[in-house]
């Protein structure tokens, strides 16, 4: 709250007063990248869900970029996470979004009446003298990585004004920007969008959040295949986590991405598009012609399905083919799905 005070009184005040250089932009992008992408790639992906195995040094300098975003340590945020994919939607989920968008935004990192979690949840990370190190040290690790150290750079720039304005903007709004971004995640992600891979939480996709999150926008995906080192899993999707870990692998810093296959996403996909023209099929008051677009489009999906499950049972190889006709035959339900919502409904 006091980050919230200061970005929205003394941010501005100082950009009046003395204006903005290209010294303060370029710090202020440094930092909101560096401490972003420690929480996506470090906190989230590598520590929470463990997708990637990293180089110490990617290792480091997550947790201490990461402490800068002021969201409190690795095992802390690891653990509410875990809680979070395990019980979502319920009770126990620490930023559920059925008590409201502003209570999984921020309200409940207001209102926190539950106790310290017992963090049993992460005991694999309890066991790595990193996490336990930046866990000890947390509140100085925050102070020094978010506002001594862009003030320190400020200063050896060009003096007091400097610092203070690298303080302002680059530590302090730059705080403010990057948790409203995270918390987006736990409350947009949740409420608007689309559920191409399950229905079966709240979670949901969408490529504007996307851009907001680094890549983490897709949420209903990585609700569905949490293990995936990827979020934004088609070629086309926006996911700058993605893309930084591919290229670090590349540079041999992260091995072992985990990937979920394609035949197994697809066929997740295949099933809720059938879910959801079995609904749409019940629907009242749908027309005869949608109704019959939509029956064929299903029956040709319950064709498809069959097939796959006695392939699988005859453990026949998956071949490029197929995956390019399964992957039609999703796109063809799904652009039916998005006509009848516009033209039958
Ligand atoms: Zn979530
Ligand atoms: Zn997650």
């Amino acid at each position: 709250m006091g980050t919230l005070f200061l970005a929205v009184t003394a941010a501005p005040w100082y950009l009046f007063t003395f204006g903005i250089d290209p010294f303060l932009i370029g710090l202020f992008f440094f930092m909101l990248a560096a401490c972003g992408f420690s929480i996506t790639l470090g906190y989230h992906r590598l520590f929470s869900h463990l997708t990637f195995q990293a180089h110490w040094l990617v290792r480091l300098l997550t947790v201490v970029f990461g402490a800068g975003a002021f969201e409190n340590s690795v095992l802390l945020w690891a653990c509410e996470h875990r809680s979070h994919h395990k019980h979502v939607d319920h009770d126990d989920d620490p930023y559920c979004i059925s008590k409201g968008l502003f209570y999984a935004h921020m309200g409940w990192l207001m209102f926190k009446l539950k106790p310290e979690p017992q963090f049993e949840n992460v005991a694999d990370l309890k066991k790595d003298p990193l996490v336990v190190w930046q866990d000890r040290y947390i509140h100085l690790l925050a102070v020094l990585v978010a506002f001594v150290f862009p003030a320190a750079l400020g200063y050896a720039w060009g003096g007091w004004k400097e610092a203070l304005g690298a303080f302002l903007i680059a530590g302090v709004l730059r705080v403010v920007v990057l948790q409203h971004a995270t918390f987006c995640i736990n409350s947009l992600c949740h409420y608007i969008g689309s559920q191409p891979y399950s229905s079966k939480c709240s979670a949901r996709d969408s490529w504007l959040l996307a851009i907001i999150t680094l890549g983490e926008g897709y949420h209903n995906y990585h609700h569905e295949f949490q293990h995936d080192y990827r979020n934004g899993v088609k070629p086309w999707q926006i996911d700058p986590t993605k893309w930084l870990i591919w290229v670090l692998s590349k540079v041999g810093l992260v091995k072992k991405l985990r990937r979920v296959p394609a035949e197994k996403i697809l066929l997740a996909e295949l099933a809720e598009a059938q879910r959801r023209l079995e609904q749409t099929l019940a629907r009242p008051g749908l027309t005869e012609t949608a109704s019959a677009y939509l029956a064929n489009a299903y029956h040709r999906l319950m064709g498809i399905a069959q097939q796959w499950t006695e392939r699988k049972a005859q453990q026949l190889e998956v071949t490029r083919e197929m995956l390019t006709e399964l992957r039609r035959e999703i796109r063809a339900a799904t652009s039916i799905l998005r006509l009848s919502g516009v033209r039958f409904a």
